[in-house]
């Protein structure tokens, strides 16, 4: 970790930066409330009018405890504004932070990045004084040594225009503590005055005591991808190993508790289930492998299609399991599909285990109604075809199976007693390891989890732990 400098010389740092965000999706409402909420004067900028709009009225388009409220608590301070207008965003801003998406391209794995070079592109052409761009995307190794050549080409103000590499690590779902108190900040930078003048604009996190890791830009883009092909990796770790233990009658679960406790190991991301998906880690470990493949080193990473596939078999084996509990035959099955969002406390469907599920379900003739907390709206748009309830109750009623595919708050404590009297079948499929075997099957459930025994859930101290440690080592 090298030193952040306190001072600088020349040229001098803005101290208190006036902050623009590119891309005001996930990533960017949130940094652009939390900067306004540190007291930054901020302009949150998007292509998108409609959001922009929204925003601008206080209202979130997308569900994030807290985030609608803090939103409007910044927009009441006077610090916070949002716009199309690329022209203001470029003469407000002192430093500019690049928030847009990087999908996965079409009918490739590599990142899509042409969202991150329209954002840059306009912005640039606008930059007609010394200003920072901030690049938070997550984006393949060699991004930032390309833009920076392009922002040098493009904008007025030539070189004095500098591009950093600032990556984010947040979670949906806890997104603002994330921003606020993050594990560490990363500094990708090729001079001391970037580096300086991207400590400003995280002053007070930084004295908080958040480590900084300063470092190069390709090693910057590189720990956001490294990271997250670490964390899928270890959930398709014990995704594995379950696929091990159905072939042997072990369970899973308590082979998670038993990893666990080993300090070398520890027990998160190990929590065998339906697996991952969203908006990042499914799209960066393939952006990941196809880089890692152009770079001529894809054997260094060709786990990482392992890791994809294992994770994707999980789907096809929660079917399975279904299609078991119904005597082999999906046709005309109802089933109660509870969530459609990739993790609960969030509205985000992208690449969702969960509404594949439902997909794959519907497609093998099931009758399948969905139900989420929060991501109905987006589900109905990716899926129309499928059937939504608009509570849990109506999700159950008269289902043959219900499976669990989403672990909300308002699933795990759902009484089994009460759920059961408005099942047809009291068959349950628990595809993340998140309901309490015991209560179940004391209600006359008939509980099913992947990689878990069909019987499991006796009462031991074990299986009591399992309950208690799920709950503590929290959502992904
Ligand atoms: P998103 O799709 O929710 O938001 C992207 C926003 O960028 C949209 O509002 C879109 O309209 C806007 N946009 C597109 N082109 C633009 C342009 N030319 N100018 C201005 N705005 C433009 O995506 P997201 O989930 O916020 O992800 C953004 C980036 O952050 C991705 O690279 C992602 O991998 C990374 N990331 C996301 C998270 C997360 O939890 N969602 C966490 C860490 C990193």
């Amino acid at each position: 970790m090298s030193q952040i400098p306190a001072q600088m010389t020349t040229p001098p740092i803005v101290e208190h930066p006036r902050i623009t965000v590119v891309g005001t999706g996930y990533l960017g409402a949130t940094h652009a409330v939390c900067m306004a909420l540190l007291g930054y004067d901020v302009v949150g900028l998007d292509v998108d009018q409609a959001k922009i709009d929204q925003l601008a009225a206080g209202v979130l388009p997308i569900f994030e405890p807290d985030l609608e409220e803090k939103m409007q608590e910044a927009l009441a301070s006077g610090r916070l504004r949002f716009s199309t207008d690329v022209a203001l965003a470029a003469a407000h801003g002192d430093v500019h932070f690049i928030c847009v998406g990087t999908p996965q391209s079409k009918g490739s794995d590599a990142a899509d990045l042409s969202y991150v070079d329209a954002a840059v592109t306009s912005l640039a052409r606008e930059l007609s004084r010394k200003c920072l761009i901030v690049g938070k995307s997550t984006v393949p190794i060699g991004t930032a040594r390309r833009l920076t050549a392009l922002v040098r080409s493009t904008a007025p103000a030539g070189d004095l225009v500098e591009l950093a590499w600032n990556p984010e690590f947040l979670r949906e779902g806890y997104a603002i503590k994330d921003t606020l108190e993050p594990d560490r900040l990363v500094f990708g930078a090729e001079s001391d005055w970037a580096r300086a003048q991207l400590a400003a604009c995280y002053a007070s996190i930084i004295a908080a005591g958040t480590p900084v890791v300063s470092t190069d830009l390709s090693t910057a883009e590189l720990v956001k991808v490294a990271a997250n092909s670490f964390l899928a990796t270890k959930i398709s770790y014990i995704n594995a190993m379950a696929e091990v233990c159905e072939a042997t009658g072990a369970d899973v679960s308590h082979l998670a508790l038993a990893l666990s406790y080993d300090s070398r190991i520890g027990g998160r991301f190990l929590k065998p289930g339906l697996g991952f998906g969203g908006g990042c880690l499914p799209k960066d470990i393939r952006a990941f492998a196809h880089r890692a493949e152009t770079l001529g080193v894809g054997q260094a990473v060709s786990f990482l299609r392992h890791v994809d596939a294992i994770n994707q078999r999980r789907r096809q084996r929660t079917v399975d399991l279904v299609c078991e509990l119904v005597g082999g035959q999906l046709s005309g099955a109802r089933i109660a599909a509870l969530g459609a969002a990739f993790k609960p406390n969030s509205d985000d469907v992208r690449d969702a285990p969960a509404l594949d599920v439902a997909r794959m379900l519907h497609e093998a003739g099931a009758v399948v109604t969905v139900y989420d907390p929060a991501a109905m709206a987006n589900a109905r748009r990716r899926y129309p075809d499928l059937s939504y309830a608009q509570s849990l109750d109506e999700a159950v009623m008269g289902a043959q199976v219900v499976v669990l595919l989403t672990e909300w708050d308002e699933f795990r404590k759902a009484d089994p007693l009460r759920l059961g009297e408005l099942v047809q079948t009291r068959f349950i499929v628990d595809g993340r390891h998140a309901l309490d075997a015991n209560r179940y099957q004391a209600a006359g459930w008939d509980y099913r989890a992947l990689g878990r025994p069909v019987r499991a859930g006796s009462v031991t101290v074990i299986e009591f732990e399992t309950a208690e440690r799920t709950a503590q080592l929290g959502a992904r």
